[in-house]
């Protein structure tokens, strides 16, 4: 519990609609299209990493109920999963939150934000040199990586 935190106050329990042990699914105050949900650990954490295993189970499990309910409700046919970790990703509320945005098809004003970043189809491509590059260096910081320790949960 954090003090000044939306995710960790009272006022939460007006906009859950769905709740596990260690999580909640709450309804977005402001939704980017009908049915936007957010999943958020009850514990106030700021990132992923600060989960316990746990929880991390809990909240993907809760993500997933929650995205195939949306789409039956919203009779959708799609949905995006999305996590802003920090500043410059975008978090806005130091509290971990999924969003869940059930999808159809041009419901975006401004055009769909994967098809502008994610996809790849328009990006220059790496050449086999950067490529090899990049996965050795990843696969050598990973290999004396250990998995982040979770703390206890409370
Ligand atoms: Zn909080």
């Amino acid at each position: 519990m954090q003090a000044a935190c939306p995710f960790c106050a009272g006022a939460i329990q007006s906009s859950t609609y769905a709740e596990t042990l260690h999580c909640r699914a709450i309804y977005n105050r402001a939704p980017l299209v009908k049915g936007h949900s957010l999943v958020v650990p009850k514990r106030h954490v700021t990132r992923l990493e600060a989960l316990s295993s746990v929880e991390l189970t809990d909240l993907f499990g809760l993500a997933r109920h929650v995205a195939a309910l949306l789409l039956v409700a919203f009779d959708c046919d799609g949905y995006d999963l999305s996590l802003q970790q920090g500043a410059s990703a975008g978090q806005t509320v130091a509290h971990l939150h999924a969003h869940i945005v059930p999808r159809r098809p041009n419901d975006l004003p401004h055009g769909d934000w994967h098809t502008q970043l994610l996809d790849s189809a328009s990006r220059p491509r790496l050449s086999s040199t950067e490529m090899a590059h990049h996965v050795a260096r990843l696969r050598a910081l990973f290999a004396r990586s250990a998995a982040p320790i979770p703390p206890p949960v409370p």
